[in-house]
């Protein structure tokens, strides 16, 4: 049976485990009783049901097992362009390639096991393919609502898993309250990016993270923002941990959006409780498109998290971002996605400002990988030419051997 739900802001609770949303309109939260917690209480396994006992459901069957247990690298290449001491997670080398997988694996799992119907979600992107791999992986139903004018390399990537592909003509960001609805009447439950259970697997990164640094505690994490459901499981974790008595001083959550569409950070800067959505017009157009959120369901809880532990919110553009994945690549030998980017463009933005410090230990969160993207071929790669006769030659020349 899995445990009640809470809502972090006004406290209500409720038995049914398949609420998303609180009364008062905040994505919910599972209880846990992590305050027994040690951590020699975790589980053998690999990825993230090791930590078993502080998620809402017991370790279930398929593609779940390969969530989490992503690498943690010191990557002091990274140091210059960053302005901190700078550790990775990678978390695009989970099964779809982006850190989706360890809220699939806990709430595609819980969602099968509380009804016969399919499962579904609103995503183009990895969202979506996260879902649909979880769903195949037991064997269930899945339905993928996409909007109408979905590119045909999208399409390829999520039909791969064999969903149901739905395009949908209209106001596509207000599909997510319909996903909401249509899931109350008909037998499909849509996994949107606030599912309590999503959320509950992802704040298994966090402790990662932490018990790889125990006893101590990296000084921040910075990853990208969009919807805030990341932000939501990682501040959760840290509750968690905080709970049981395992982390005293937390790290600071540095969240990073683009400034194409930055709502979280304009809250923050204007000291708000919520994000205000942004309208279309303002809005604009991202190579970042993972976190282009206008109106981000638990961009409260992003805020909270962020004051709770002393972070930031802070935008960056496409050109910040462009260099940012660069520099992963060519300094650290990391391939990441755009969006992810954001997380090393934003933390060089905060050493800029001199709120993080060159000693810092800052983990930065690649969420997704970039090898999605890549493929559209690159007319500027730059390279040299030679015939195989005068390879020696040239080659001896290019490694300055005279
Ligand atoms: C979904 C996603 C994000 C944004 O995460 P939220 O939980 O919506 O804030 C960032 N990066 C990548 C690669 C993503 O897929
Ligand atoms: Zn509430």
């Amino acid at each position: 049976m899995s445990p009640a739900l809470r809502c972090h802001r006004c406290g209500e609770r409720y038995e049914d485990a398949t609420r998303v949303r609180c009364g008062c309109g905040e994505p919910l939260w599972f209880e846990t009783d992590a305050a027994a917690f040690t951590w020699a209480d975790r589980r053998s396994h690999e990825g993230m049901w090791r930590y078993e006992p502080l998620l809402p459901i017991d370790g279930p069957d398929g593609l779940a097992w390969a969530a989490g247990g992503t690498p943690l690298v010191r990557s002091e290449g990274l140091d210059d362009a960053a302005g901190c001491r700078v550790c990775v997670k990678d978390e695009g080398e989970h099964p779809t390639g982006a850190y989706k997988d360890r809220g699939s694996a806990a709430a595609v799992p819980h969602a099968t096991a509380a009804g016969d119907g399919a499962v579904g979600t609103v995503s183009y992107g990895n969202m979506a393919m996260s879902t649909a791999a979880h769903a195949a992986s037991l064997g269930r139903e899945c339905v993928v609502l996409v909007p109408d004018d979905i590119s045909p390399v999208r399409l390829e990537l999520i039909d791969q898993y064999g969903p149901t592909i739905v395009r949908v003509d209209g106001d596509y960001g207000a599909l997510y309250g319909d996903a909401l609805e249509l899931s109350a009447a008909l037998p499909v439950r849509f996994l949107v990016s606030d599912d309590p259970a999503r959320i509950s697997g992802y704040k298994t990164a966090l402790f990662e993270i932490c018990e790889a640094f125990a006893p101590d505690a990296p000084d921040a994490l910075a990853l990208p923002t969009s919807s805030g459901g990341f932000a939501s499981g990682l501040w959760r974790g840290i509750r968690d941990l905080e709970a049981a008595g395992l982390l005293d001083d937390p790290p600071r959550l540095y969240l990073v959006q683009t400034a194409a569409s930055d709502p979280i950070t304009r809250a923050f800067d204007a000291g708000a409780v919520d994000p205000t959505p942004l309208s279309p017009e303002e809005t604009g157009e991202t190579i970042a498109h993972s976190i282009g959120n206008p109106d981000p369901p638990s961009g409260g809880r992003a805020l909270a998290a962020v004051r709770d532990t002393g972070g930031a919110v802070v935008s960056v553009t496409d050109d910040e971002i462009r260099a940012a994945q660069r520099r992963f690549a060519v300094d650290g030998g990391f391939c990441v996605e755009p969006a992810s980017a954001a997380s090393l463009a934003g933390v060089a933005r905060l050493s800029e400002r001199g709120e993080v410090d060159d000693d810092d230990a800052v983990v930065l969160l690649p969420t997704g990988t970039g090898f999605k993207e890549l493929g559209a071929g690159d007319a500027s790669v730059a390279t040299e030419r030679t015939s195989r006769a005068a390879l020696p030659e040239r080659l001896a020349s290019l490694l300055g051997v005279s």
